[in-house]
């Protein structure tokens, strides 16, 4: 393969799954990735129509030293002069400082765009875009669902096989990978949301919310007016102030859709919506728009799923 200048994502793979924000990097950097991690063969199947040169880099383990390592050699042996663009997921953020200091690049986190020479930033939560002109090779973690992701119609991709001796001296190692909790879990990593707007009448909704949700095998998530009233963190916020999601499935109570929430919600497969106003944006962009009260659709599904729970149907 030749050494190109330009980009080059490194994402880490876990178990043949490629993380939230993985085909975005693969997509900012035209193609060009490493693969760095377990079964990766499972994941080549992902990057169809998007993938145009991929370096699998298989490992032992996810343990962040070791992808670090492992992707270094890739790096170096295969894109020196490229800057790397890293997946902002768990794993990638875990990875990502590793692989700047073996490199010894910069690094800049959370960026919105990345260019070989130039990165955009969110900064101020959210308020400003920072740009970091770079005149040498950096590392940059991309914010996954800022993107988004082009399938094309593409050739298979090229693929290189390296058989890496990787560094397995961690001083910490992974015992087991537990499932993530819904109700816990990044937000940016769910893959099933519930969100509440002020069309919930009172901070008890919220509660009731994220008991509905976790009945769902969803995660919650709100608009910045139940965040700026103090009934839910922030971390919970979705939109361009909070967190940038892309979930399949999202469930809206009570919410209009302002740009500033919807800007953040990715492309779900799925959107239902319960409002009293029919033609505000979120019911507009729903696939199942129910034109009701909120507050009484949320207790008449947690009666439900309560009583499903106490008949034992999973
Ligand atoms: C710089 C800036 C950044 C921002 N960042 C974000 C951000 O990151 N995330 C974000 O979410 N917002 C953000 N906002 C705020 C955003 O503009 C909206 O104000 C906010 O998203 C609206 O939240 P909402 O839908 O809960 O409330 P509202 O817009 O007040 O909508 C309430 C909805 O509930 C419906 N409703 C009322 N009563 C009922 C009922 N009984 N049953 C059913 N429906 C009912 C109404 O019809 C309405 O559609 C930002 C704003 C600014 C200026």
């Amino acid at each position: 393969m030749n050494t190109q200048v330009g980009l080059v994502a490194v994402i880490p793979v876990r178990d043949g799954v490629i993380p939230a924000g993985g085909l975005e990097a693969l997509a900012e950097s035209a193609g060009v990735a490493v693969l760095v991690g377990t079964d990766l063969d499972t994941a080549l199947d992902t990057t169809i129509g998007v993938g145009r040169r991929l370096i699998l880099a298989p490992t032992a383990s996810c343990a962040p030293r070791t992808l670090a390592e492992a992707a270094t050699v890739a790096v170096l042996a295969h894109a020196p002069e490229s800057a790397v663009v890293v997946p902002a997921s768990p794993d990638g953020r875990d990875m990502a400082p590793l692989l700047a200091r073996r490199l010894a690049r910069t690094l800049v986190a959370g960026a919105t765009e990345i260019a070989p020479h130039r990165v955009r930033a969110a900064r101020q939560g959210g308020l400003a875009i920072a740009q970091f002109d770079l005149h040498e090779p950096f590392v940059a973690t991309l914010q996954p669902g800022v993107r988004g992701v082009e399938h094309r119609d593409l050739p298979d991709p090229e693929v290189v096989r390296l058989s890496i001796v990787a560094d397995t001296s961690d001083a910490v190692s992974a015992v087991e990978v537990l499932p993530p909790d819904v109700s816990t879990m990044d937000l940016a990593e769910a893959p099933r949301i519930v969100g509440g707007g002020a069309g919930l009448d009172g901070e008890s909704r919220f509660a009731l919310l994220a008991e509905v949700s976790a009945a769902l095998d969803a995660s919650m998530g709100v608009t910045r007016v139940i965040t700026d009233r103090g009934w839910v963190s922030h971390e919970r916020q979705i939109g361009t102030t909070g967190v940038v999601v892309d979930p399949r499935l999202y469930m809206s109570f009570g919410i209009s859709g302002a740009v500033q929430h919807t800007s953040g919600l990715g492309q779900p497969d799925h959107i239902v919506s319960v409002n009293t106003d029919a033609h505000c944006p979120m019911m507009q962009m729903s696939d199942l728009a129910v034109v009701a009260d909120a507050n009484a659709v949320l207790d008449a599904l947690a009666a439900r799923l309560s009583a499903r729970t106490e008949r034992g149907v999973a």
